[in-house]
């Protein structure tokens, strides 16, 4: 282990802030409006071209645009939304703060991704919505997805935090195969507004309401008042609604983000690419996330599935020894369902032999645009030396290329 890393500390991800971007973030915060400005409809504008939705409000985080989108669907006390526990607690907490339950149905290990098989089997005649978490970037099934929630009349939501790039057979994530879709904006996904987040649908009544939620519940067009306007300072507030606004400036830094957006999710699939080819001979002990053909990942994330009980080894001590060796690693996700908070409000959780299975076995690696591919050969070389795993054989090699 005498390579050193001349990179600085690899970790599993972070963002790229450009002068492009700190030039425009300036800009907007020179002009007259900083918050409730242009740059807010133009970001959504650029978003739906980006992701062919016909309509997008950006908020001010993911985990706002979860809960604007399940309250979008009267989603309340008494409702159930299936989702996966393999995800962020965000996916399932949106829920909660609206008084519904949320039932986790079981993931395919082999992908991390919820399994339409076991989804069928949660929904029970108080459930709202599926909600499907495209896991580092993976879409789900979507057309099975989309069969599902039709032969219930429910709706369909994608958790794309992940997922801003992705396509499942052409179809951009977003774009309208599920009724909403949800993105995030916080530095360690695919772009960044510091903190913020978005909500695409095709639906302009699910638009409306979304704006409306935003923004304390106000309604402002006259044609839907309770009582003809008397002036313009009139307003209603026709429903409780929150504060969940985007400023101008993190608009502004997120339009100048997505111009590099594509070329983001090519050099993603390309390290991907490498890591694959690199990790292929070592099958047997480990693989990356499944691939399907008709699937583009947009690889948020690269987690690979680890045999640590075949191999003799903990996850924690290879986490700690990577982290010696500057390479940040991280476990996406702890089951949602096996959290204290969880536990106390429905017991005991189920068992869910692929989502078990799946924790057990996954550690994210480093994964973002600048990654190069010695990089790559740095960390997959640190990971098979860590696992015992790495032979004269492959020393030399690695030493040749
Ligand atoms: C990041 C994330 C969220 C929440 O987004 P924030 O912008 O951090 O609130 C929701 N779901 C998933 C799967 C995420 O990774």
């Amino acid at each position: 282990m005498s390579e050193s890393n001349a990179q600085g500390y690899l970790p599993y991800g972070r963002q790229n802030i450009s002068d492009d971007d700190i030039e425009a973030v300036i800009d907007a915060l020179k002009s007259s409006r900083i918050t409730q400005g242009p740059r807010v409809e133009e970001f959504e504008e650029a978003l739906c071209e980006y992701t062919g939705a016909d309509y997008c409000s950006v908020l001010s985080s993911g985990t706002a645009a979860l809960h604007l989108a399940y309250a979008a669907l009267d989603i309340g006390v008494g409702d159930e939304i299936v989702t996966s526990p393999i995800t962020f607690a965000a996916t399932a907490n949106a829920a909660r703060y609206l008084g519904a339950d949320v039932r986790f149905a079981d993931v395919d290990p082999a992908s991390g991704n919820i399994s339409v098989a076991s989804v069928a089997d949660k929904i029970t005649p108080k459930t709202k919505a599926i909600v499907a978490v495209h896991l580092g970037g993976l879409p789900c099934d979507m057309r099975e997805f989309r069969k599902l929630a039709d032969f219930h009349g429910i709706a369909l939501i994608e958790d794309a935090a992940h997922a801003l790039g992705a396509s499942f057979r052409g179809n951009s994530i977003g774009g309208g195969i599920a009724d909403l879709a949800i993105f995030s904006f916080h530095p360690v996904k695919h772009l960044t507004t510091g903190e913020g987040g978005a909500v695409t649908t095709n639906s302009k009544s699910l638009k409306e309401r979304i704006d409306r939620l935003r923004h304390h519940g106000i309604e402002r067009n006259p044609e839907n008042f309770s009582t003809p306007s008397p002036g313009r300072w009139y307003h209603e507030i026709v429903e409780l609604g929150y504060n969940y606004r985007l400023t101008d400036f993190q608009c502004a830094l997120g339009l100048s983000q997505l111009k590099r957006q594509a070329q983001g999710v090519a050099r993603r699939r390309e390290i991907a690419g490498y890591y694959r080819e690199l990790l292929s001979p070592w099958s047997s002990s480990m693989s990356a996330q499944a691939q399907y053909d008709d699937r583009f990942s947009a690889y948020h994330l690269f987690p690979l599935q680890i045999n640590f009980q075949a191999l003799g080894v903990s996850r924690g001590e290879t986490m700690d020894q990577l982290d010696q060796l500057g390479i940040g690693t991280q476990v996406h996700y702890i089951p949602v369902n096996h959290q204290p908070y969880y536990k106390s409000v429905y017991g005991e959780p189920e068992s869910l032999p692929g989502a078990t299975e799946y924790y057990a076995r996954t550690l994210s690696l480093p994964m973002y645009p600048e990654l190069s591919n010695s990089d790559v050969d740095y960390v997959v070389g640190s990971i098979l030396n860590v696992l015992g795993l790495s032979t004269a054989e492959s020393q030399r090699t690695k030493v040749a290329s």
